[in-house]
């Protein structure tokens, strides 16, 4: 497969930027004039961002100065990453929500991908790459919001391994650099809470614990979904 004959520009510049250096750093970050100037950045408060995605007993009270970034990472990145999640959305021929488990199976037709749920020590999950396709392990002792929450974001280095001509990694549980984490999570928020979703949902009901359970997502990633539309 020559991936680099077929996909759009928008998605190249995108591989482009998630294999920048080290995957560490923002790729824009030395340049961004957001940054410089004072805005909050994503980058900088990436640990901080984990820490609320990943929390199972989220109050609002514990995240009050994360805000919406204004900067690359929300402008120039997040628009491709919108661009990338609508069309593998698209594969959800239903459209409406929860977006299904199974949908995660087609990341990289024609190959197979294998959903395994184990009980894991230090990870949330974590993502073997077979000859012919993928096995992703979700850890069985989370609750299963926070599983698919897992799953997308495996699917996100699914779609960046096969865009890419060489391997990122070959090992269970190898970290892909935290501002890749970063974006992978995006990818997964935007998956899982789509903004025609949540917008629906906050008409219908302003209430985040009834989004997170219709949507299937961990209430603190619809709190920040909300918080990025700019709705809370
Ligand atoms: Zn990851």
């Amino acid at each position: 497969m020559n991936p680099g004959k077929t996909i759009p520009e928008w998605e190249s510049k995108l591989w482009s930027y998630v294999s920048a250096g080290d995957g560490q750093h923002c790729p824009l970050y030395q340049t961004c004039d957001a940054r410089t100037s004072g805005t909050w950045c994503p980058d900088d408060n990436k640990h901080l961002l984990r820490r609320l995605v990943n929390d199972d007993n989220f109050q609002v009270e514990k995240f009050n100065n994360v805000i919406t970034p204004n900067c690359g990472v929300n402008g120039v990145i997040g628009q491709m990453l919108v661009k990338l999640s609508d069309r593998f959305l698209a594969k959800h021929s239903a459209g409406h929500p929860p977006v299904p488990t199974e949908l995660a199976l087609l990341a990289d037709e024609p190959n197979n991908i294998e959903i395994r749920p184990i009980s894991l020590k230090r990870y949330g999950g974590a993502l073997w790459r077979l000859e012919d396709g993928w096995i992703i392990y979700l850890n069985s002792n989370d609750s299963i919001p926070r599983q698919r929450f897992t799953l997308f974001h495996e699917v996100f280095h699914i779609l960046a391994h096969r865009a890419t001509p060489n391997p990122v990694f070959k090992r269970m549980g190898v970290d892909q650099g935290s501002f890749n984490e970063l974006v992978a999570d995006g990818f997964a928020m935007l998956v899982l809470a789509s903004e025609k979703w949540v917008k629906e949902a906050w008409q219908e009901s302003q209430d985040v614990d009834k989004i997170a359970e219709m949507l299937i997502a961990p209430k603190a990633l619809i709190w920040f979904r909300l918080k990025y539309l700019q709705l809370v």
